[in-house]
């Protein structure tokens, strides 16, 4: 166990996880929004459009982007879990 410092809100947690426990529910959920937008519409690499269209942040979005490793292809993404 280390400190991390939590991506959403700045908060120092005790965790292996990229945000603190209090931001993890609304992190999840945002992740699961963002999924769900890709595989309807595929992978929006304008940020801005995409953070428009989905109501998440483009520097949340532009963390997911990394969780999935998306190269345009959701195929190969789909058994990541968070
Ligand atoms: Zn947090």
């Amino acid at each position: 166990m280390e400190f991390n410092k939590c991506s959403r809100c700045g908060n120092f947690f005790v965790s292996n996880d990229e945000v603190c426990p209090k931001c993890k529910t609304k992190d999840t959920l945002e992740y699961e929004t963002f999924k769900n937008y890709v595989e309807k519409n595929g992978i929006n690499t304008d940020l801005n459009a995409l953070s428009n269209e989905t109501g998440i942040s483009t520097k949340n979005l532009n963390r997911f982007l990394n969780y999935t490793d998306y190269n345009g292809s959701i195929s190969e993404s789909q058994n990541i879990k968070l």
